[in-house]
This record gives structure tokens, sequence and C-alpha cells, in this order.
């Protein structure tokens, strides 16, 4: 049962075989709990076998699961509808799709046959999928370093990541001084053919990067200056993740196109393209197809209705943001008592901690945040990812309740004391003997 033989894996993965999981917490095959604060890859929204959910996917696969690229499925049509209904006015053309990849990919296709224009910029520290293209453009360290030969006609912003700031300077009064600079490297470097411009409205894997709003605004403009389209990549912050609809909607910034991935199927793999029905016209009238075997699948599409549904039918906008608040606050407190963790922040059911050196020079140590996470799952909770930015991210589903909250955090404590005491011993986070599986450490080790 335990036997991870027949695994070809190249990502890092704990030693436990997870057997089931409800709601906030995973049970492996000898029965022990973990709590689970990275909502599986940062997708599972509604906690794990949501009950309307495994009415929604078990009714409609009961009825049609995949139909092909000549009909439609009444699901769909009802998911589209449902999508429309949560998006900015006007933005109610929506594509089906399986990944945030298959997404992005799509969106960028959209905006090439709606510019004329074929270049992408996207942000440094951000990431788009691992699709070519969408690595290429992505800033994501350990996986970029194996893609060989980049594609080419890409550009990247930098991050307006205040809390770190490599310029030294200090928002408002640096008047975004990184986005002056990613303006005057464009200039140069582009031929001025830009099609879009990829954003997240929080940068996810980059570490919890929350822009100023002004970064967002300031965007716009230049998109609009380019003849570009703005393409707001939800992946991580859409379906009410920040305690909104869309991240996007925090900075009052409307983008071109919305791709919504992760929390759309709530762990089912289901993502959408929303764009206006102006760019559809345009799109209609270039040489661009949409055809691809899981297009419109009725049975994601099924999914999507029972997320959104339950997310309006139970106010869990309204509950993102309180119990968000919640998390941040007990989080910052945690860190005050503890040199490792520095800098708590987020929005919503979306926060990050850096994780520090011991030494108290407030540098971020990737190492000793894996470290961290090893310890933390040893204690029963997967706390969320730190991959390589030395970041911890917490996106636990927005049902999670605050006595989940409260006990994970106190693993989080209990980890990070004896971290804080004992540094990394690599020995005690190598895979076990019978597992060809990885723990994060020793992954980290073998990209270095
Ligand atoms: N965009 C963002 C912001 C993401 O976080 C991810 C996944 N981590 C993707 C795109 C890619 O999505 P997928 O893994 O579903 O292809």
């Amino acid at each position: 049962m335990e036997n991870h033989d027949r695994l070809f894996t190249l990502y890092p993965y704990f030693d436990a075989v997870i057997e089931s999981a409800k709601g906030c917490v995973l049970r492996d095959c000898e029965g022990k709990e973990y709590l689970d604060l990275a909502s599986g890859q940062l997708s599972v929204l509604l906690g794990h076998s949501h009950p309307a959910v495994v009415k929604a996917a078990a009714e409609q696969a009961g009825k049609i699961v995949h139909l092909g690229n000549r009909f439609f499925g009444a699901a769909v049509l009802e998911a589209c509808e449902q999508i429309g209904s949560i998006t900015p006015e006007g933005m109610d053309k929506v594509i089906l799709c399986s990944t945030g990849s298959e997404a992005n990919e799509m969106a960028v296709r959209i905006a090439r046959a709606a510019t004329g224009n074929h270049e992408l910029v996207g942000v440094s520290k951000g990431y788009y999928g691992c699709t070519h293209e969408m690595l290429s453009l992505s800033d994501y360290v350990g996986f970029i370093k194996g893609l060989g030969t980049r594609a080419a006609g890409l550009h990247r912003f930098p991050a307006p990541d205040c809390l770190h700031c490599p310029l030294g300077l200090a928002h408002p009064e640096c008047n975004l001084r990184c986005v002056s600079m990613g303006e005057d490297a464009l200039e140069k470097e582009s031929t001025g053919a830009i099609a879009a411009f990829l954003v997240e409205p929080v940068m996810g894997s980059g570490g919890i990067v929350v822009p100023p709003d002004e970064f967002f605004t300031r965007i716009r403009a230049l998109a609009d200056k380019y003849g570009a389209l703005l393409i707001a990549d939800e992946a991580q912050t859409g379906l009410g993740r920040t305690g909104k609809w869309w991240g996007m909607e925090h900075s009052g910034v409307v983008p071109d196109i919305i791709v919504a991935s992760k929390g759309l199927g709530n762990g089912f793999p289901v993502a959408a393209v929303i764009t206006t029905g102006k760019i559809e016209q345009k799109c209609l009238q270039a040489p661009l197809a949409n055809m691809s075997s899981h297009s419109f699948d009725p049975f994601g599409a099924a999914i999507a209705i029972a997320v959104i549904k339950t997310i309006r039918d139970e106010g869990l906008l309204a509950l993102a943001e309180e119990t968000g608040a919640y998390l941040l606050d007990s989080l910052t407190q945690l860190a005050k008592g503890r040199t490792i963790l520095d800098r708590a922040r987020g929005r919503g059911m979306m926060v990050g901690v850096d994780v520090v050196s011991r030494d108290g020079s407030g540098q971020p140590d990737p190492m000793l945040s894996l470290a961290l996470e090893a310890e933390c799952l040893r204690r029963g909770a997967v706390l969320g990812y730190s991959a390589l930015s030395g970041v911890m991210r917490l996106l636990p589903p927005l049902l999670m309740t605050r006595t989940e909250i409260d006990r994970a955090l106190q693993i989080l404590d209990e980890g990070a004391a004896y971290v804080e005491e004992n540094g990394v011993d690599i020995s005690r986070y190598m895979p076990s003997q019978n597992s060809s599986a990885m723990l994060a450490i020793s992954f980290l080790r073998k990209l270095q």
C-alpha cells in the first residue's frame, strides 16, 4: 500500500499516504490526521468533500461527464451564467477548460488575437503555470532552472514587493519607483507590440506579495498605452479567497480577461477564461480556436455551479474576510514571539509570513522554512507551501473554524520553537528507506 516505487516524481512529496479527507482534515493510511491549511494545492476552497460538491458531482456523473466539441451540456450553460453573474459588468463571455496553466495559455492566445500583438509582460516573483510559455514567463526559481530555452518575446516587470523593496524605498513616498523602472525597461526592450500584461492580484507563489492598489492602476494605464490587454490571473485569489469574488476588486481596476482555476472546481480541475463581448468579437475575426478534449466538460461545470452557489448561499465572502482577519491577527501575534517568523501579511484567507534566519538578521531562509514545514507536518498540520521563497503561505479552506486555526497556529509555534532551537538537521528530513518520495529539504539540496 505504501510502496512508492512506481512513482516518477520530480517534486518533493512527503512520505505519508493520504486515504481520505473531510472538511479541513486529511487522514493518512495509518489513521493519522493533518489539518490542511494549504487547501490541497490552494484549491479546496470549501474544504474537502463538501456535501454540495459531492452531491453535484454524483448527480452529474450519473447524467454526463464529458461531451466533446459538438454540443454544449446544460450544466455548461448554467455554469457560464453563474460565472457571468459574479464578474465585473460586461465580463460575461466564458470559456471553460481544465487547469490554470491551460486557461492562461488560452487567455494569452485571446490577447494576441484581439490585439494583433505578440509580446507578453509578467511580473517578477510571478507564477503563471507549467506549460512552456507560462513557465518561461514565470519567475519561480526551482522550476525555471531546468527549462532550457525560454519562449521568446517575454518581459518581466519588477514585483511591487514593498515589504522587501530591493531599492530600499518605502511606499507611497517611493511613488512606485519599481513601476517607473519597469516602464523604462519596456520602452527599451519591447518592440512595442505587447499583447498582454499578466498580473496576480496578490502574488501567491512569489510569497504573498500584496501590491499597492496604485500598482494595478499604473499597469492598467500601461496596458492601454501599448494597446495590450490586462489579464488578471486569479488562480489563487479568485472565488472569495481574499474576501471578494475577485482579488482585483480590492484595487478597483477592471482587467480585460479574468482567469479562474483552482477554487472554481474545489479541487477538481476546471478553469475559466472570462472576457468581454467586444474582445470575443475581435477573436471571431482572427484565426483562433479553443478546441481541446476537455473544453466545456459538463462534469466540471456542474461542480463550478455548486461552488459558486455555496459561496453565495453560505455568505463565504464575508466569512473569508472575518476569519482571514482573525488568522492574520493571530499569525502576527505569534510571529512577534519568534525570531524566525517575520512580516505576517495577507488578504482574506490568503496570508503569509517570512521564515527568516535564526541569527536575527531578518534574512529569508528557504532551508529553514522547509524544515519548519516538515516539523509542522510531523505535528499534524499541512501549514502551507513555503516552496523556495522562504515564505510560509497559509491558504486554508474558507470554512476553516477559529478552533482549527488556533490548533494549527499552535503547531506552527511548536514547530518554529523546534527549528529555532535546532536549526536544519538534514538527516531528519531525508526520505524514509522504503520510500522514493522526497522531503522538500532534500529537493532543495538537489536544486542548489
Ligand atoms: N497561476 C497561478 C497564480 C497559480 O498559482 C497557478 C498554480 N499554482 C497557476 C497559474 C497554474 O495552475 P495549474 O497548476 O492549475 O496549471
